[in-house]
């Protein structure tokens, strides 16, 4: 899939490795030099186990429904990440989120694309989880458009950034248990009709913690007229302990 990518796909990739080639970049995870994430290192990435809840991606002793998703059933059908939130691809995200290595969402999308190819889902649209207005300010840019862009053009699907909006600001969910993170959230998103309506879309983020953000923005998209929501993120934090260890 990636050797069939777009130009545009290629071009794009083609730049970064212009600019790493001015100014060469050492490896985040064992400093080798001339790779920003070299392959060793993306190969040492522990990929999320098959136990786990097959709604929500939580891990779970044996695979099966994990019991919030039977009482409380999650508007998307499912919630997948491609790797455990650990190092390095903590120390990859961090990089992406807060020091503005941006050419490091092209290589997590790569890896999302070969994810979802072992994902039996269909979908007519990518939309990345939205950023308030304020977050997007200090930081630039939306860490979760920039993986969600180049995954749409490898796997062929229309990007609709635009599909979900951001209509309340909210604190960082960092330092927040479980329940204010679900409470931080709600109704947080809205989705635009017409960009949705009778479509299975696609809602690609970086993180999930608990998939309160996933669920806000499936429960707007559903509302808005989405057929179908499916989830996709990097990583998957291990959010077994209650508390956050982003
Ligand atoms: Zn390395
Ligand atoms: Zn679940």
């Amino acid at each position: 899939m990636i050797e069939r990518a777009p130009i545009i796909y290629k071009a794009y990739s083609a730049l970064w490795r212009i600019f790493d080639w001015l100014y060469p970049p050492t490896c985040l995870g064992c400093g080798e030099p001339l790779a920003r994430w070299c392959g060793a290192c993306q190969m040492t990435t522990k990929v999320v186990p098959h136990t786990i809840c097959i709604r929500c991606g939580q891990l779970l002793a044996k695979r099966g429904i994990c019991l919030r998703c039977q009482e409380n059933p999650p508007s998307y059908v499912a919630l997948r990440a491609w790797a455990m939130y650990k190092k390095p691809l903590r120390e990859v995200i961090h990089r992406l989120k807060y020091r503005r290595d941006i050419s490091l969402a092209e290589i997590l999308a790569r890896h999302m694309v070969l994810k979802h190819v072992t994902l039996d889902w269909e979908f007519d649209v990518v939309v990345p989880v939205p950023q308030g207005i304020v977050r997007m300010r200090e930081r630039g840019y939306n860490q979760a458009a920039l993986i969600a862009w180049p995954f749409a053009l490898l796997t062929g699907r229309p990007y609709v950034p635009k599909a979900l909006v951001k209509v309340r600001e909210t604190p960082s969910q960092v330092d927040l248990a479980v329940q204010e993170r679900w409470e931080n959230v709600k109704q947080a998103f809205a989705a635009e009709g017409k960009m949705v309506e009778g479509k299975n879309v696609l809602v690609i983020d970086d993180v999930t913690t608990t998939g309160a953000t996933m669920e806000a923005c499936a429960s707007a998209l559903v509302q808005a007229g989405a057929r179908a929501v499916y989830g996709l993120t990097a990583a998957r934090a291990d959010f077994t302990d209650g508390r956050s260890r982003l």
